[in-house]
Parts: C-alpha cells; structure tokens; sequence
C-alpha cells in the first residue's frame, strides 16, 4: 500500500508500506493512514519555508547590499562587474556572464564565447520569460554536454531582449549516487507461455544509480533573488533612461540656441562688413592718386579679406540654418542627385580629364532630396579640386550591406535595420592620416586660402552636419597621393 505526499499541488514523495504475508487492512486504518499523509503533506511545505532560513537571510542582506551600491558608478556594466564574487555569491554560482548590448563578459568558471554565444541563441528560442533555470542543462541543451563539467546547472536572466541584455549563473556538474528502492527501469517479464505481463516488485533490494549532467538544485529563494536583482536593474536603467531623455531635450535647446546664435551673430556682421568692403573700394576709386603704391596695394588686400570674410560668413550662415530647417524626406533617386551634382559642377562623362564611373545604379532612399544632393555635390567637387592628376578619376558607388556589422536582430517587432552606404572615390592627393578627423571641423582646411582652387574649409562640416540629421555617418579612408574615398550612410527607417 502507498500513501501519497503532495507538495503545492504535486507528487512529493511516497510511504511505501510493505507486508510479508497479503494483509486486510480495515477502512478505518487506510482512512487514518491517508489522514496521516495529508498532515505530513501540510508540514512539508511549511518545513521548507522554515528550512536555510540562515541562508535566505544572508541572501537577502547580500542582494539588497549589491543593490544599494549599483548607482554608485557610472554604468550598470562596470558595477555588475565591480563586485564579482558578490553575484556568485547571490546565486551560489561558481561562474557567470554577463551579455550587455551583445558582448559577453564572465566571471569565474565559464563556458568558452563561442559556447556562450551558441547558448544565449539557444536561450532566447526557448522563450521562459524573465528567468529560465535548470539543473540538468544537458539533458534539454544536448551541445552543453561538452561543457557539462563546468555548467550542468544554468540559471539564465533576461534584463532587455532588445538590447540583449543577459546575466547567465553556472553551476558545475555534481556526479550523484541515487539509491533506490529497486530497479526504476526495471525490464518487462515473458511468462513461460510467451505472453508479456506486469508483475507486481518481488524485491526492494538496493538499486543504485549514477547521476552524471546535473547541478546541485536552484533553490526557490535563490531565483526570487536573481528576480529582485532584475526589478533592481531595470528600474536603475529606467531612472538613466529618464536622466538621458532630461539631457537630450536640455542639449537640443542648447543647440538651437547656438545654431540661432551662429546665424543672428553671421547675419548682424554682414553689415558693418559691407560697408568696410564698399568703403575700401571707394578709397581705392577715389583716391588713387592720393595714395602711392604701397596704400593702393594695401586697400586692395583689405578688399579681398572682407571678401573672404564675407564668404567664411556665408558658410557660418549656410551650416546654422541646416539645424533651423525641418527635413523633407521623400523616396529620392540618388542617381539623379548625382546628376544634378554634375551639372552643377559642369563636369559631363565626354570631359576628357575627369573619368566618372559608377559602376552599378545607386538604390534609393529616403532622405532629403536637395540636402543629400549637396552632400554629392560637395564630395564630388572635392574630389575633382584636391587632385593633381593629369586624368582625374572618380568612382561614385554604394557597398552590399553587410550582415556582420548589422546589430542582430532580435525582437521581430524591431524595424530591420536597413543601411545604405555610399561611397565617393577619387584618385587625388589624399589626406595625412593625422588629418582626418580634422577635415570635419569647420573652416579647417589643410592648404593655404587660394591653394587647390580656394574654399572656406565648411563644405564636409556642412556635409557631416546634414548626414548626421539624416541619422548616418561620415567617414573616410585615405592614402597619401593615392587618393581617398569619402563613406557615408543613411538609415532607411528614417521617414
Ligand atoms: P574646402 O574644400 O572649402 O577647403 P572642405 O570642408 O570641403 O572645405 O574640406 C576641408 C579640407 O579637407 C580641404 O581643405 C582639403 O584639405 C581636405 N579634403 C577634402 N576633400 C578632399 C579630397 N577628396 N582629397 C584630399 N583632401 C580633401
């Protein structure tokens, strides 16, 4: 006879009862015995929640300490990591990972970064919601039996699934001797006739069985910790995320300050310049045969400054009033701002001293048609002005996407991230490695005022500015007297 130990709705255990002899047993006794069991099922829960209660208030005092301390520092990363042997501690764990934006960093006993990696994407499949854990993780994750001597037990916490933010605790592999009460697998019996029949157990003799991929158990207290430190972290990053939106407003006012400084100061000066300009000629029209030589030559410098001020104005001008205007974006073929920049620049495929190739059609995108078209016109005209070549070449083109440098995708309700990036090629003079960052400030120019055609040094600060609006990037690559080529992006999602 077996009475039933149930704990929180499931089997437990059992009390086997066993006789030599067949024995009646009264309806009063099986009633009392199940009575019995129905006590013993009630104490059970109440014995483990009394159980390790040194244990769970060590953990306590641990998680909230952990806690307490993780503001304390600039990044959450830096302070999950700050205080190593605390989060094993938290899940008595001989090792963990932390992925945070999709890089991995452990402590103590780990699976390798390619088995990390193959794991987490193992993880997030399975879909458990904010904690998944087992003790046994070869048993469901069968490419965990090459580490299963370092992580037999896993308990994965999920913090953001779109940022692929993840804290995994490994336990190690616990070789177990389990005893039982018989064979549990014990083989079917053939009676003499052939036939298969299920005997009743004829012996309880000791039948031992070895364990082997299995941790010791999490404990319940031990993942309602690791849940806590979850709430924890996120209302931290939350709290960060409202300080980082409080930022970004203050510096979107600030920029629009300075970009209404930068046009009210450029605008105001254009007048008192005028008027040194205009002044200046007059003398020189007036007065040139009151003054010798050296005061005609000198006026006559006065005049081509103010006009190179009045330029580096109208530059300053041009740059503040980009972060005045909204964007009009609309579905535009970059081919026919190639075009556009061409004509602009009068340069057609028959002038024989400029080769122009694009060696495949431009995708379209959608972007703002007349900025993205200075954006070509500048490059382009840069790339004919800075080369002494006899035969100027130039290649205008855009890369295959690439899936590596993609940020992998994990939530399917994300907008997929769609790149487009162009190029600009020239064979020209190229740029000192030294200098590149630097051609994005404005009015830096690398040669002197009137070397390689002249410029006020604005035109990639104007160009940087109107990409960055556009949400992409800049860059270049360069080889002195080889050439350089200009790279920038613009994101499709941008509409
Ligand atoms: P500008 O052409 O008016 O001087 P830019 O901002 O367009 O201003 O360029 C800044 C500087 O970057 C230039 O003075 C030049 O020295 C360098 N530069 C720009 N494009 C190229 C290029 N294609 N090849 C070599 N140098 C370049």
């Amino acid at each position: 006879m077996s009475i039933s130990l149930i704990k929180n709705k499931k089997l437990w255990g059992l009390i086997a009862c066993h006789h030599d002899s067949p024995n009646y047993l009264s309806y009063e006794v099986r009633t009392a015995c199940e009575f019995l069991g129905q006590v013993m099922s009630l104490e059970l829960a109440a014995k483990e929640e009394n159980e390790d209660l040194d244990y769970k208030v060590k953990l306590k005092s641990l998680q909230s300490n952990f806690i307490e301390n993780i503001p304390q520092q600039d990044s959450l990363l830096d302070s999950l990591l700050s205080r190593e042997a605390n989060l094993l501690e938290l899940a008595n764990a001989t090792g963990a990972a932390i992925c945070w934006n999709d890089q991995f960093h452990t402590i103590g006993q780990t699976p390798s970064l390619e088995q990390l990696t193959d794991l987490l994407t193992w993880i997030e499949a399975q879909d458990q919601g904010n904690l998944f854990s087992t003790d046994a993780l070869p048993k469901v994750y069968s490419a965990a039996e090459s580490f299963s001597a370092i992580a037999s037990g896993l308990l994965a916490l999920t913090i953001s699934r779109m940022n692929r933010n993840y804290i995994l605790w490994f336990r190690p592999e616990v070789v177990q001797t389990v005893n039982w009460g018989g064979n549990p697998n014990k083989p079917i019996e053939i009676s003499d006739n052939g036939e298969l029949r299920l005997s009743p157990r004829k012996s309880f003799a000791l039948w031992q069985e070895t364990v082997r991929g299995q941790s010791l158990p999490w404990k319940s207290c031990e993942l309602e910790a690791v849940l806590e430190l979850r709430t924890a972290i996120v209302g931290i990053v939350l709290r960060q995320a409202d300080e980082l939106t409080k930022i970004n407003t203050e510096l979107e006012r600030s920029n629009n300050e300075l970009d209404s400084f930068a046009y009210i100061a450029s605008h105001d000066l254009k007048e008192p310049l005028r008027g040194i300009h205009n002044y200046s000629s007059f003398l020189i029209e007036d007065y040139a045969n009151v003054l010798n030589e050296d005061g005609i030559s000198k006026l006559q410098t006065l005049v081509r400054l103010t006009q190179r001020m009045e330029d580096l104005i109208n530059s300053l001008l041009h740059f503040s009033r980009l972060g005045r205007v909204e964007l009009d974006l609309k579905q535009t073929d970059p081919n026919e701002l190639v075009q556009t920049a061409l004509d602009i620049l009068s340069i057609s495929h028959k002038q024989t001293n400029v080769e122009l190739r694009c060696p495949r059609p431009l995708p379209s995108v959608m972007c703002d048609r007349i900025q993205i078209s200075e954006v070509f016109t500048n490059l382009i005209s840069n790339a004919i002005k800075y080369n002494n070549h006899e035969q100027k070449v130039i290649e205008i083109g855009f890369l295959d996407p690439d899936p590596s440098s993609r940020k992998r995708q994990v939530d399917i309700s994300e907008a997929p991230e769609m790149i487009t990036t162009f190029y600009v090629k020239d064979n020209g003079i190229g740029i000192p490695e030294h200098h590149l960052d630097n051609i994005f400030r404005i009015f830096k120019r690398l040669h002197g005022a009137t070397k390689y055609g002249g410029g006020t040094g604005a035109g990639l600060t104007i160009v940087k500015k109107i990409v960055e609006r556009h949400g992409g990037n800049i860059w270049v690559k360069s080889v002195v007297n080889e050439g350089s080529t200009f790279y920038f992006t613009i994101p499709h999602q941008t509409a």
